[in-house]
């Protein structure tokens, strides 16, 4: 059973920086968590602390129901994958795998047995003679992996593995990092700044901001019910859009200068009943902005296009509500023009209300 436990873990550097405050999560035996949040948040340091190389300022880590509080990096049955791959560029691609079994003193069958069968999963059969300068970005990616698979580890951590690659590689390695999650069926831990790579490789995902863990859920959780508009705002792409509001007596919302102003329906009325004379902040996603009118209750606006960006599939369109930008993602549709009027149905149903004093999610 690999589960990983925080407790209350911080961590504090010299001159009082804190950049992990009380974090608490758990990750399930042969789950796959990602730590996800903007630049500087706190996210390696936390898988820094997981794999020992960075000490813990408060609280405790559990790896497999043992505390690892003082237990160094090689006695805790962990593998780390790093952005940056760390190869030894005068060893060959079996070498650089064999290395770190060789350190632990595994017979000389085994660790050939155990890199074999890692570069059959990952498909590096025909390159275990070369040196990593011979190899593509991706499969260095994937030597780097390898190197923690022939270790069975208890736990795989990633840093931002795939940050190297380019935009193509990046989707191929991320598909093929899930694949290896379900073949190995290992605890695996992976750090992102890239919402989407969270959204797609996690089965759940950890968002943090300054220091402090935000909202531990499911992908579909974080975007249908986010804990606030932060996590609102980073998860989905392109982000939410956002404008403060006002619910008057009449149950009328208004946007400031009433650009953008509507009766609720019942069940938003009963939603914002404890928020009357609140501010209240409404997100509505670029997708549930449309063209058609086709679904039961839409707000209507009528819009002027400042950009317009056919993607093929879909077309971004941007507009201002009150000098505040906003994105609409909607269907191809050949009539429209930057600067024309364009009509807008947002769907009434898939509205989202934050407390704008607390950021906080109204349920
Ligand atoms: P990124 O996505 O940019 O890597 P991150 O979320 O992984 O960001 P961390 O690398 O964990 O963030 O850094 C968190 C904060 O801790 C940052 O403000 C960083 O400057 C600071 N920090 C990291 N290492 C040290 C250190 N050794 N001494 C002092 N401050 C540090």
């Amino acid at each position: 059973m690999a589960e990983v436990i925080l407790k209350n873990v911080s961590k504090v550097f010299e001159g009082g920086n804190k950049v992990v405050i009380d974090a608490n999560f758990k990750v399930e035996d042969k789950e796959f968590v990602v730590l996800v949040g903007p630049s500087g948040c706190g996210k390696t340091t936390t898988l820094r602390m997981i794999a020992g190389l960075e000490e813990i300022s408060g609280g405790e880590i559990y790896i497999d129901g043992k505390l690892v509080n003082n237990l160094p990096p090689k006695d805790r049955d962990i593998a780390m994958v790093f952005q940056n791959y760390a190869l030894y560029p005068h060893m060959t691609v079996f070498e650089n795998m064999a290395f770190g079994l060789k350190l632990k003193k595994y017979d000389k069958k085994e660790i050939e047995l155990r890199v074999n069968e890692a570069g059959k999963i990952l498909g590096l059969e025909n390159y275990l003679n070369r040196k990593p300068k011979a190899l593509s970005g991706g499969q260095r990616q994937r030597v780097a992996v390898g190197r923690a698979i022939v270790r069975k580890p208890k736990v795989f951590l990633f840093d931002e593995p795939l940050s190297n690659l380019d935009a193509k590689l990046r989707v191929q390695m991320r598909t093929e990092i899930s694949k290896l999650h379900k073949q190995l069926g290992a605890t695996m831990i992976y750090v992102t700044h890239d919402q989407t790579e969270a959204m797609t490789m996690g089965d759940r995902i950890v968002v943090m901001k300054d220091g402090i863990v935000n909202q531990v859920d499911t992908p579909m959780n974080l975007y249908n019910k986010p804990i606030n508009q932060f996590v609102a705002g980073f998860i989905g792409s392109p982000a939410m859009n956002f404008i403060d509001v006002n619910v008057n007596k009449e149950n009328k919302l208004s946007s400031k200068k009433g650009e953008l102003n509507f009766s609720l329906s019942a069940e938003h009325i009963n939603r914002l009943k404890d928020h009357s004379n609140k501010e209240i902040t409404l997100g509505i996603r670029p997708e549930d902005i449309r063209l058609e009118k086709n679904i039961n209750k839409v707000i209507e606006i009528e819009v002027l296009a400042d950009v317009i960006e056919p993607m093929g599939n879909e077309t971004f369109i941007y507009f201002e509500v009150e000098k505040i930008q906003f994105i609409a993602r909607v269907n191809p549709s050949k009539e429209l023009k930057i600067g024309g009027k364009i009509k807008l149905y947002i769907d009434e149903a898939k509205l989202y209300f934050f407390d704008k004093e607390s950021g906080n999610y109204i349920i």
